[in-house]
């Protein structure tokens, strides 16, 4: 498929190399930087104590066999790449993170980040694994103070209740418009291809003047909504639309998308950690404790490392639903247990409202395109 990437759209596909300039510079300002590695870290935390944070999960194959000198082959590849470039050094941005944060999610990034800590100043959550029992809630909830307690003494800032209050509003704001972007491809067709959108989703992380991402992001959702009022999108009214589900996706795995893309489809939506996963859930403001607000809000979130998941078929149904989705389709990394054992019930939840299912599993290789390509075109032929 042709895309139609307008030049304001280019800032966010060189979004994380020209980020490095960025964050280097704001380094030498004296900024601190938080590098995080999952959906669950809540953001505002670090905004409060006037630190920059970033995502550090790899997307590219390039450090795995250095990764493999220490950790098993079997491992799925975004732990092994993200470790990879921790100890080669090759990104600035894990070399840039003064402190690394991280959770217990599954047991490969749990068991990464003992590590990880080797080398780094590295903090981990831990991330209960039910999101409606109490002593769950109130367990993350004293996460949050743990890891408010930590920031504070790592670099000598206090974290007041008024700070972080400003903060959710600031996240909360950038939810907002992440949302109202993503949004635009509820239209028949929507203004822009998939790989168009996951990059808008997936650079936006690597924007760190606040400021300035908060305007970008206002001019692109100007302009999207305008191709939908002039009718001036270049999408065929043909294309099936998809929603994607599964784990978190990015540089390499955009083939996926891309294949989709390139067979006929149309991706409109993404229930995954680099889409909807990280922005469909607010933070309450004005709340009597705003720590509080913040851990009961990202407690919310959908994932495979939760028993039940819930959540996540919630909000897939949801999508489906809101986009009006033709099909559904799941990408899962090799050996990432939590999601491939969830495949079989997103399955059966797409069975039962009648919506047709497609999980493939991939890794950070370019090497299955060729086999992608003929599985994916296949299935998009018969719905
Ligand atoms: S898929 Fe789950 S473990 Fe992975 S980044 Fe998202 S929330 Fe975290
Ligand atoms: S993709 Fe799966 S195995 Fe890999 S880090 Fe995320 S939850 Fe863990």
């Amino acid at each position: 498929m042709e895309h139609q990437l307008p030049e304001i759209f280019d800032s966010f596909s060189e979004a994380r190399r020209n980020g490095f300039l960025q964050m280097k510079a704001l380094k030498d300002n004296g900024k601190k930087v938080a590098g995080t590695f999952c959906t669950y870290t809540p953001l505002e935390l670090f905004d409060a104590a006037g630190m920059a944070t970033v995502g550090l999960c790899s997307t590219s194959d390039e450090t795995i066999p250095d990764a493999e000198t220490v950790l098993p082959r079997n491992l799925c590849p975004l732990i092994k790449s993200s470790y990879g470039f921790a100890i080669t050094n090759k990104c600035p941005y894990m070399y840039f993170s003064d402190l690394v944060v991280g959770e217990t999610t599954c047991d490969g990034k749990k068991k990464m980040y003992e590590y990880l800590g080797e080398i780094k100043n590295t903090h981990v959550m831990q991330l209960p694994q039910n999101q409606e029992d109490e002593i769950s809630k109130e367990l993350w909830y004293q996460e949050i103070i743990r890891l408010k307690e930590r920031i504070e003494s790592d670099f000598e800032v206090i974290i007041t209740n008024e700070d972080l209050e400003n903060s959710i509003k600031r996240k909360n704001k950038e939810r907002r418009l992440l949302k109202g972007i993503y949004e635009t491809s509820m239209n028949f067709p929507p203004p822009i291809t998939g790989l168009e959108q996951l990059k808008i989703l997936f650079g936006t992380q690597f924007k760190f003047n606040e400021e300035e991402k908060i305007k970008e992001l206002e001019n692109t959702l100007e302009k999207l909504t305008t191709i939908n009022n002039t009718n001036s999108s270049n999408i065929s009214l043909d294309s099936k639309r998809i929603v994607i589900t599964g784990c978190p996706m990015g540089g390499v795995t955009e083939k996926i998308v891309d294949i989709i893309e390139q067979q006929g489809g149309i991706v409109v939506a993404y229930e995954n950690c680099t889409g909807a996963k990280k922005v469909e859930n607010f933070v309450e403001e004005n709340t009597e404790d705003p720590f509080r607000a913040v851990s009961e809000a990202y407690l919310n979130i959908g994932c495979s490392v939760m028993t039940p998941d819930d959540k996540r078929y919630v909000l897939l149904q949801d999508l489906v639903h809101r986009f009006k989705a033709d099909a559904v389709i799941e990408m899962t990394l090799q050996a990432c247990h939590t999601y491939a054992i969830e495949t079989n019930q997103v399955k059966r939840i797409c069975d039962s409202i009648n919506i047709p299912f497609l999980t493939v599993e991939t890794d950070y290789s370019t090497s299955d395109i060729a086999q992608l390509t003929t599985r994916i075109g296949a299935f998009l032929e018969i719905i």
